[in-house]
């Protein structure tokens, strides 16, 4: 199961969406050093999730 790491994945999406819509210094391409802590593990989190799901649901 990845419910777990679903959890993880939507807990990291949400830090780095609050620090996005309140920092002034990210934008899109380029988050700013804060940001780009809180990005760094979503975007680690994010292609586990989606390859285990892939997996999961076969090809
Ligand atoms: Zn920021």
């Amino acid at each position: 199961m990845t419910d777990d790491l679903y959890d993880r994945y939507q807990r990291a999406a949400r830090a780095y969406k609050a620090h996005r819509e309140a920092c002034a210094q990210c934008t899109d391409t380029a988050p700013c050093p804060d940001g780009m802590r809180l990005y760094a593990p979503l975007e680690r989190l994010q292609d586990a999730y989606l390859t285990a799901l892939r997996r999961r649901t076969g090809r």
